[in-house]
């Protein structure tokens, strides 16, 4: 291939004009990135070794180089990896394959990514860093195998870059940074040594430099000759310790070396809220370091995220996308696991089905949640703190997780009517403090604490003294399907079917009310039942209501409004549902759509109100209302026949 000129790909060099143009409090990190891809490179080569044992070509002393050139200016870091062909480079460093990428964009705007440079990880985009040091960057690589087919990058990070065939005698990767005028900095041993033991020491292959030192000149005995002057030698040295953290007895392990090994492999700049680390020992044999993180990650929430726990075998790293070392639930948790049982060559597949894979897992699980149950037991505070980060993704647990559903429900926690906003209760404490009257748990589904909050579903409990849980996770409507009980006590939507919240004296005194009543608002019972047949399946008298005039509820089994919110959100087909229309007897409209109808009974006026109650219903519970214009000329009419007949 002869040299060609190709673009960026839009959203690669918006990104780059970011990395270029931002002012970084941290421009270190860019070592760290490209220094974690050649380790990765190495990693890649090394495994698929294990199966071809050709693309090793003779050499497996795994290297990282870093060359600065002070007369070139140029900081070359060299990794002797899988290397790329052009095919790949082309994909891998002008277009932007995954799709967490425009959420780093979003992010990086708002979250000004000056001052958070460690999003630019997060999101594998490491490469681009180099452009954050270096006016033109420059990649010679050749893949493992392909002797004779290598590739020359080069780009300024202005909108293209250019690539041609070259010349590359030995497998993997050359990233050559022309330094900026004012980065020069990082041509000096003494600083790239810091940032190689800060960032990098973990890494398992050496960083290698080569360090040129002064010494006076010996004789062949070895002993200093009198005045001969000083010779120059140049050696290789070692600049990272290479030491598997995991692998070393915990009371020997300081905090620091925890962190920084936990900033290693999260690329977070955060220290971790948790650190585990354990052996196991017996059927399994493994060591496992996992840390919970004080903060959730951008991509919590996207399908392709990268995995958060390593699988090494025999301190061998072998992969970081083992689905089935740590369920999804429990995705926020990162670490290492180092199996001793595992073989070397163990395949995708067999991952998949492994037994032992299966009693890690198992093994793994247990230590969080029984971390986790600790936390909440004796460091509350910080407990707190990881639930409202990781609550939401706990809770997928009680869905997917039955096995572990007894520990799961106590760890969950809700806000409530009896708690303020930000505070929590967990399901052991409602129970503790429910009333001697009260014999369910009762909640609400919705958006946000904001919308159920003042929903008119909760007056009968508040009137009774009941607690209502806000369950307002869009997890929550499966998390209650899943979740039906709780210590003996069914867990109950209060905006769902009938409830079962008064004594036999109440149900009794409130059964003879609602006859009555029934009896006396017949006609107009009738004519709004009628009226609004095609949007609602019953209208009832409520005993929910103490306020309002009226709601809207789900029969047992039907859509409430926030699973209807939910199912829209995701794009699926909401099915047909009528809801139930509840009317509060007690309210004075009820009377006065009584005395109207019984005035006149064709009155077209009432027909209007049956349609403004039911956009009422609508809106109090956070749903859209079907024919808006209909709803605000009803409104602006009645504004201005009572405005009339107050001016007289
Ligand atoms: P990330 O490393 O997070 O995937 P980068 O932008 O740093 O993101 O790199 C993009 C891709 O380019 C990598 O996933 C890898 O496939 C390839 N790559 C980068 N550096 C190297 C290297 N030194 N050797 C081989 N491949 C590399």
């Amino acid at each position: 291939m002869t040299k060609s000129t190709k673009r960026f790909e839009t959203e690669v060099q918006q990104l780059l004009d970011l990395v270029i143009h931002s002012l970084y409090s941290n421009k270190d990190i860019f070592l760290r990135e490209l220094i974690s891809n050649a380790s990765d490179a190495i990693d890649k080569v090394k495994f698929e070794s294990h199966s071809n044992e050709a693309l090793l070509e003779g050499n497996s002393d795994w290297k990282i180089k870093l060359i600065p050139d002070k007369e070139a200016g140029t900081l070359t870091i060299r990794d002797n990896g899988i290397g790329m062909n052009i095919d790949e480079v082309v994909e891998n460093i002008g277009t932007i394959a995954r799709s967490g990428t425009r959420a780093f964009m979003e992010a990086a705007k708002a979250k000004n990514l000056a001052e958070n440079p460690e999003l630019i990880g997060q999101f594998g985009v490491g490469f681009y860093a180099s452009f954050m040091v270096a006016d033109k960057v420059t990649m010679i690589t050749r893949k493992a195998g392909d002797k004779g087919a290598g590739c020359r990058w080069e780009s300024t990070g202005d909108g293209s870059y250019s690539i041609e065939d070259a010349e590359k005698e030995t497998r993997g990767t050359d990233v050559i940074l022309h330094l900026k005028e004012e980065m020069k900095e990082y041509l000096d041993e003494w600083r790239i040594r810091s940032i190689v033991k800060k960032y990098s020491d973990y890494v398992q292959y050496p960083i290698v430099m080569d360090i040129t030192r002064k010494e006076p000149a010996t004789g062949v005995d070895g002993k200093v000759i009198e005045g001969g002057g000083d010779i120059e030698k140049t050696v290789e040295e070692t600049l990272n310790s290479m030491k598997a953290i995991w692998a070393r007895p915990k009371s020997e392990i300081t905090e620091e070396e925890y962190e920084e090994f936990y900033k290693h492999i999260s690329h977070d700049y955060d220290k971790p809220l948790k650190t585990i680390h354990y052996s196991a020992e017996g059927v399994s044999e493994f060591k496992a370091l996992l840390y919970i993180p004080a903060h959730r990650p951008f991509d919590m929430f996207y399908p392709d995220r990268k995995k958060g726990v390593q699988l090494y075998v025999r301190r061998v790293f072998i992969t970081d996308s083992c689905e089935h070392l740590i369920p999804e639930y429990l995705r926020f948790i990162k670490g290492v696991v180092d199996s001793s049982d595992l073989p070397l060559n163990v395949s995708r597949e067999i991952l998949q089905e492994d037994v032992q894979i299966k009693r890690i897992e198992k093994s793994l699980v247990g230590k969080v949640l029984g971390t986790l149950a600790e936390m909440k037991e004796k460091e509350n505070e910080q407990y707190l703190k990881f639930y409202q980060e990781f609550g939401p993704v706990l809770k997928e647990g009680l869905h997917f997780d039955f096995a572990n559903k007894e520990k799961l429900q106590e760890l969950i926690l809700f806000e409530s009517t009896a708690t303020e906003a930000g505070k929590f209760v967990s399901l052991k404490e409602y129970v503790e403090r429910m009333p001697e009257a009260q014999k369910e748990i009762y909640f609400i589904t919705g958006a946000s604490r904001a919308t159920v909050e003042n929903s008119p579903h909760l007056e009968v409990f508040r009137k009774k003294g009941f607690e209502v849980l806000f369950l307002t996770d869009p997890v929550d409507e499966w998390v209650t399907q899943s979740l039906r009980e709780y210590d003996g006590k069914k867990l109950k939507a209060v905006d769902r079917g009938d409830l079962e919240i008064d004594s036999e004296e109440e149900k009794k005194e409130k059964e003879e009310k609602r006859e009555k009543a029934a009896k006396e608002y017949k006609g107009v019972l009738d004519l709004i039942q009628d009226q609004l047949k095609e949007k609602v399946k019953e209208v009832r008298l409520s005993s929910r209501l103490t306020d309002s005039a009226c709601c809207l509820v789900a029969d047992e089994y039907g859509l409430n409004a926030n699973m209807e919110r939910l199912l829209k959100s995701m794009n699926q087909e909401v099915p047909e549902s009528k809801r139930i229309l509840e009317l509060n007897p007690d309210h004075p409209l009820m009377q006065v759509l009584t005395g109207l109808y019984e005035k006149d009974s064709k009155n077209p006026r009432l027909n209007d109100y049956c349609e403004l109650l039911y956009d009422q219903a609508l809106l109090t519970e956070g749903s859209p209302i079907k024919d808006p214009l209909k709803f605000t000329r009803l409104v602006a009419e009645l504004m201005v026949a009572d405005g009339k007949a107050q001016l007289g």
